[in-house]
């Protein structure tokens, strides 16, 4: 059975309230009525009672019907409010629905009373429902303001038709823009990102536009109102389509991540390095050994490797002492890097023994680049200790031999000079 309605009624006259309770009970609607004839039975009722809707005369004495329908639509906005009156003409009903009303019915009309009563409790029911999305996107809003602020997020909103794009002020001041300098559209931002990363930006774009991807995130770098570039974590989604389903709203948010990114790059130069004399690993010139080789195996481009290894090191400690013998490392590292190209990698492969990976560089140009280096050392780069000599190998890389027969045979190469009294090039 279905649980009865609960009905407030406000009606000063017994008889009237009889006639609609009989009406309703007749017409088939499960209803408890109860009648309340002054503002504070009204009152107390709506405080204590839970009502599905309030059906309200219009002439009650004491009450002006205006005053009650306003406090109550304050205080219980989803509850609907029916005026059942057989004094209020029509241009007066209409200005007391305007006000709020449910529904107006005629005391001699109640025919239309069960419907009015359905359908005010079916919007109130959407209404309540629509109050509850509201109040969640609200809240949602809310948490996202509090989240952009809280994380010192900049926000960007891209409108993919008209090609506007509307920041936050956050995302200006990571640049050291005023809120004045907004970009306004796509170019405006590309302007300011790094050639090098433009790809990256771009593809994310076509991801998103293209639909491959629900969601983009992604590392670039903006130019500073200064001239330096900050580093930015960007992520994006497609927010509005258009009725075909393509994508017209690109929103998102950027992050200031430099300092992260100085972190990552002092990681990686601790792991890559030789912390004594500042240049490459043994470790990051096996990967770069690694990449070359691919590269001159695919395209057949000249790779060459010297090896050196400096001679009778270990009498330099014993007659200086160690950190002696670690200032020469540091001084003939910093005068041989000082004669390499850029693209030349330079690392300490052991305790006095070093190598240098020269793309792009046939043997001859190597070992002539060996010999140079080996005429430098004759004036001693550390002052108060006599000038080191080195043993040195120089090969070319074949295509058909793996990196450890590369540098086996290099290896040999120092250890030729080596029994072949020191201070010279061996080159194959
Ligand atoms: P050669 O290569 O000409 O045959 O003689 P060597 O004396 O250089 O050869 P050996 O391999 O016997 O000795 C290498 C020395 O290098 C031994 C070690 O004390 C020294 N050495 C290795 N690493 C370091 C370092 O980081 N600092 C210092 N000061 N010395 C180092
Ligand atoms: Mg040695
Ligand atoms: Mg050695």
């Amino acid at each position: 059975m279905n649980t009865p309605l609960e009905l407030l009624v406000i009606e000063d006259d017994p008889a009237d309230f009889l006639l609609l309770t009989r009406h309703l009970r007749t017409q088939g609607l499960a209803a408890a009525c109860t009648q309340v004839a002054s503002t504070a039975e009204l009152e107390a009722a709506l405080d204590t009672g839970a009502w599905a809707a309030v059906l309200a005369d219009y002439k009650v004495p004491g009450m002006r019907f205006e005053t009650t329908l306003e406090w109550v639509r304050q205080r219980w906005p989803d509850l609907p409010i029916i005026l059942v009156s057989g004094a209020v003409g029509e241009e007066q009903a209409v200005e007391l629905l305007r006000r709020g009303v449910g529904d107006f019915v005629l005391k001699d009309h109640l025919i239309r009373l069960i419907p009015a009563i359905e359908r005010c409790l079916r919007e109130a029911v959407e209404q309540r429902a629509r109050r509850t999305a509201e109040a969640a996107l609200r809240e949602s809003e809310e948490r996202l303001r509090l989240a952009l602020e809280g994380g010192d997020l900049g926000m960007w909103d891209w409108d993919v038709v008209s090609d506007v794009v509307v920041v936050n002020p956050r995302w200006v001041a990571m640049l050291g823009y005023g809120q004045a300098d907004l970009p306004h559209c796509r170019s405006d931002w590309e302007m300011l990102v790094h050639p090098d990363d433009l790809p990256v930006l771009r593809q994310a774009s076509a991801d998103l536009l293209e639909d491959r991807l629900p969601f983009v995130a992604f590392d670039h770098r903006l130019r500073h109102r200064d001239g330096h570039w900050v580093w930015v974590f960007s992520r994006g989604k497609t927010i509005a389509r258009s009725p075909q389903g393509r994508p017209v709203r690109v929103c998102g948010t950027h992050q200031d991540i430099s300092v992260r990114k100085l972190v990552e790059e002092e990681w990686h130069r601790l792991a890559s390095t030789d912390p004594l004399t500042g240049i490459l690993n043994r470790r990051s010139l096996k990967e770069a050994m690694e990449a070359e080789t691919r590269r001159t195996r695919r395209h057949g481009r000249p790779l060459t490797l010297i090896m050196f290894d400096l001679d009778w090191f270990k009498a330099i400690n014993d007659t200086y002492g160690h950190d002696q013998g670690d200032a020469v490392l540091v001084a003939v590292t910093a005068q041989i890097r000082d004669r390499l190209r850029q693209d030349d990698s330079l690392a300490r492969w052991g305790g006095e023994e070093f190598m240098i990976l020269l793309p792009e560089t046939p043997l001859a140009q190597a070992v002539a680049l060996a010999e140079t280096l080996r005429i430098g050392l004759q004036t001693s780069p550390c002052p108060g200790v006599e000038p080191v000599t080195a043993s040195f190998g120089v090969t070319a890389y074949r295509p058909d031999e793996t990196l450890d027969e590369w540098l086996e045979r290099v290896d040999g190469l120092v250890y030729q000079v080596k029994r072949a009294g020191r201070d010279g090039v061996a080159s194959s």
